[in-house]
């Protein structure tokens, strides 16, 4: 039985569709997980529309989504989801970090409040759960997918998640600054001997140090974090808006010359591990 992952939306911060984004795509955080037959999704960015449609035309009942955090890029597409307006079905909203802020139902709705927007929380007819946990903790989605976590270093918080499935594992690791030269021990708890990481790759080595207290991480250091924790391969995401798909290119170059291990996704990429 295979674990797959599909991305619906690899950009960070903002959706940026244009003529200059067409290879790597422009819609924000969204990773769609099959684990056997069971299928859920990471973060509620941009792309989570179009992953919305397919839960629809499978017929999927029950969704669980696992939030990594509530920053914009990561939820502006949560109120376009269209599964959740359906009474017929259910979506189990996970995150790691918000006990303290009101917890996660409460910020979701402040999305969809008027007058920034008119649909408001009550309307998705769908049976919503709201689960909050403390990163670091570790639960069971599906009798036989195991899902760890830790948090993460970013304005606010954030967590990461690791997804364990019939032996595979994947990890997903945005949004996070590092500290140069000192690699992150809750990561690397996390991601030891995983098979894929997708990381928080949102800046070069060069435009790094201008960025410092921004929250963001650079592939060099993913690739680090890889060869420290035996990962066999690091899924470069969350890019930079300004990275156009010339940028991506010379960075995919650039990555896969350092180690082979290295690539970079992309919108409607999908990684089959059996
Ligand atoms: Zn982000
Ligand atoms: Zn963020």
């Amino acid at each position: 039985m295979a674990l797959k992952i599909r991305f619906w939306g690899v950009r960070g911060s903002i959706a940026c569709p244009s003529p200059d984004h067409m290879k790597y795509g422009g819609n924000t955080s969204c990773i769609e997980v099959q684990a056997g037959d069971h299928c859920f999704v990471m973060d509620a960015g941009t792309g989570i529309r179009n992953f919305g449609n397919i839960i629809l035309e499978k017929d999927i009942r029950n969704t669980h989504l696992l939030l990594t955090h509530t920053h914009w890029d990561h939820i502006n597409g949560f109120p376009f989801f269209t599964p959740a307006y359906d009474p017929k079905r259910s979506v189990i909203i996970h995150a790691g970090h918000l006990k303290h802020q009101g917890g996660v139902k409460n910020i979701l709705s402040t999305q969809m409040q008027n007058p920034t927007f008119p649909v408001p929380l009550e309307a998705m007819r769908a049976e919503l759960k709201f689960i909050d946990f403390q990163a670091g903790e570790a639960f069971r989605i599906f009798d036989d997918v195991n899902i760890r976590t830790a948090p993460l270093n970013h304005p606010n918080g954030a967590t990461g998640y690791r997804v364990e499935y019939s032996g595979k594992s994947v990890v997903y690791v945005t949004d996070t600054e590092h500290v140069p030269g000192q690699l992150d021990q809750n990561i690397l708890g996390l991601i030891e001997g995983a098979d894929v990481l997708i990381y928080d790759s949102t800046y070069t080595e060069e435009e790094f140090p201008e960025k410092i207290g921004w929250g963001h991480s650079t592939w060099n250091e993913g690739m680090r974090l890889c060869q420290a924790g035996s990962v066999k391969k690091l899924a470069i995401f969350h890019h930079e808006p300004d990275h156009t798909d010339d940028v991506m290119d010379k960075i995919e170059i650039e990555a896969k010359a350092a180690w082979d291990g290295a690539f970079v996704t992309r919108e409607g990429m999908e990684l089959v591990l059996d």
